[in-house]
């Protein structure tokens, strides 16, 4: 039996609309990317739904958007105790739909439970400034107060927690939110909207429609939607950015990423190595977040590419329930033969093919003989004119490059067009320090592979990693969901006679 993924508008399941020749209702596939079987149908809304649900969330903002602190605060406390207890189950939905391993899931529950914390303690962020006697009598306080409508836009690989990089904050600020959730695997955000609603979430505050460009763009015109946060790959990032914009949103977008990871020759190599193949190969390369190119600086590259290959080829790929796999499936057949074009045509264009994981399967398992299975590739002395190191291939494929200097690989990874995520491998403090002021990224790890900022510090990158001037959750994510006001103040002592008119322009004294 096929399950149906709904959209969830007015804290209630509702169904694809039907088509205007009265048929059935539009709606998309979802597959087991370690079967390659059609699972799920998820509904696609089109103009209809999606305004159903930015008026849902108007509605709702009406009181939602000035209910005190406290009770916000109690209805996040609540939601996060249902995450916790829910935690495998969220976790089982990611694997059906995404393929990545169950403990890899847990791990993204994990960062978004994070940004539900920060959530929690929305009363202290939200304090707002107060400065007295700026002037005889005069004080002045700086509030912020939420946009109204929100929308946030997600990718693929990261069903559950990319959301909730978004819907958590952006309520606790006392927005209306519509999520419009990657297609591909729409089931967990569906659930979190659930166990929002169950901790007491009023209706209309967390709507989530489904589907595609269609629903996007609606979302992108609709003149009630006043922010939109987009997480993507590059080109739909720079769509969003300027198509929200040009009708006068505010608008937080990233995109995709080349993270590099630049070992220097005093590093220690083994750790090196343990930290590149975690952080390519890991949730099969499908992450923002992954290192895809490692810069050897010096004699260094036989070395760690041998203890690279080393590692890589333990690795045990398998379906993600399978508590003994490292490595699932890709989302999708075409993106798994998109990933293998960059390994079959590496050597072509100058590399060597140090492994190859195209044609992989999972041996004497004939259930799974139609899944999006793909191995791990490591790609040596890759030139930086080849297709394999200018695009962000999204899987297990790891490039090596090779330099002489510390400062020829600061110049290679800032030549890069994108500015995500970079580390340095190094036991030189002094390196390590010269390289955090150097690097174009706007995140950067030090002897830490995946520097993923935690809840309470910002997430984004530069370049075309991120368009927009706010970085996602923490401080720049308050101030992305809240506008704000300064209110000047003056009680006149009540002795004091009145000053009278006065047409200057008003001056501290
Ligand atoms: P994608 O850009 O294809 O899709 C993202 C969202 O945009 C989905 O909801 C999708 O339905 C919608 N969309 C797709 N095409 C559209 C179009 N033409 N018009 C309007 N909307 C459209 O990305 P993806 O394949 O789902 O995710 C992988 C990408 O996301 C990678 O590039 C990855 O680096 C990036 N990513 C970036 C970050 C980050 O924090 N910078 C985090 C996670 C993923």
């Amino acid at each position: 039996m096929t399950k149906i993924v709904n959209h969830w508008i007015g804290g209630k399941p509702v169904e694809s609309a039907e088509s205007a020749a009265g048929a059935a209702g539009t709606y998309g596939p979802v597959t087991d990317p370690a079967t390659g079987a059609v699972t799920t149908k998820v509904a696609f809304a089109g103009v209809a739904e999606v305004d159903a649900a930015v008026a849902a969330a108007k509605d709702a903002y009406a009181s939602w958007g000035t209910s005190s602190l406290a009770r916000r605060s109690a209805i996040l406390f609540a939601f996060r105790a249902l995450l916790d207890a829910h935690r495998d189950e969220l976790a089982a939905l990611i694997t059906a739909e995404h393929g990545k391993v169950h403990s890899d899931a847990l791990g993204e529950v994990a960062r978004g439970l994070e940004i539900v914390d920060l959530a929690c303690g929305i009363t202290v962020q939200l304090k707002g400034e107060l400065s007295t006697e700026v002037a005889s009598r005069v004080d002045v306080a700086s509030i912020r107060q939420p946009l109204g409508v929100v929308a946030g836009i997600t990718p693929f690989n990261f069903p559950a927690m990319v959301p909730m990089w978004m819907f958590p904050l952006a309520i606790a600020c006392g927005n209306t939110f519509v999520l419009k959730p990657s297609e591909k695997d729409p089931s967990a955000a569906v659930r979190l909207a659930e166990l929002f609603a169950q901790a007491g979430l009023p209706d209309g505050v967390l709507n989530v429609v489904h589907g595609d460009k269609v629903a996007v763009d609606r979302l992108l015109e609709h003149p009630d939607v006043k922010a939109v946060s987009f997480v993507g790959s590059t080109p739909i990032a720079r769509y969003i950015h300027t198509t929200a914009s040009a009708r006068g949103k505010r608008v937080q977008a990233l995109g995709g990423a080349k993270n590099h990871m630049l070992v220097l020759p005093d590093a220690d190599l083994d750790a090196a190595a343990d930290a590149a193949v975690s952080a390519a190969y890991g949730s099969a390369g499908e992450r923002c977040m992954a290192i895809s190119a490692v810069v050897a600086v010096g004699a260094i590259g036989d070395e760690l590419v041998a203890k690279i290959r080393e590692r890589a080829e333990k690795i045990k790929i398998g379906p993600g329930d399978d508590p003994a796999s490292e490595m699932g499936p890709l989302i999708t057949a075409a993106h798994r033969d998109k990933v293998a074009s960059y390994v079959t045509g590496a050597a072509a264009q100058g590399s060597e093919v140090v492994l190859d994981g195209t044609g992989y399967t999972v041996e004497g398992r004939p259930e799974y003989a139609n899944g999006h299975w793909i191995g791990l590739s490591l790609l040596d002395r890759v030139p930086v004119d080849s297709d394999a190191y200018r695009d962000e291939i999204f899987g297990p494929v790891l490039c090596v490059l090779r330099v002489d200097t510390y400062d020829e690989g600061v110049a290679l990874i800032n030549g890069s067009p994108f500015g995500n995520g970079t580390a340095i491998f190094t036991r030189d403090g002094g390196a390590a320090r010269r390289f955090q002021l150097e690097i174009e990224a706007g995140m950067v790890g030090v002897n830490v592979p995946i520097p993923v900022p935690v809840g309470y510090h910002s997430f984004g990158g530069w370049k075309d990693s991120l368009f927009g001037d706010h970085h996602i959750y923490g401080n720049d994510g308050t101030h992305f969901y809240t506008r704000g006001k300064v209110v000047t103040t003056r009680w006149p002592d009540p002795s004091e006679t009145p000053t009278g008119v006065d047409l200057g322009f008003p001056r501290n004294h």
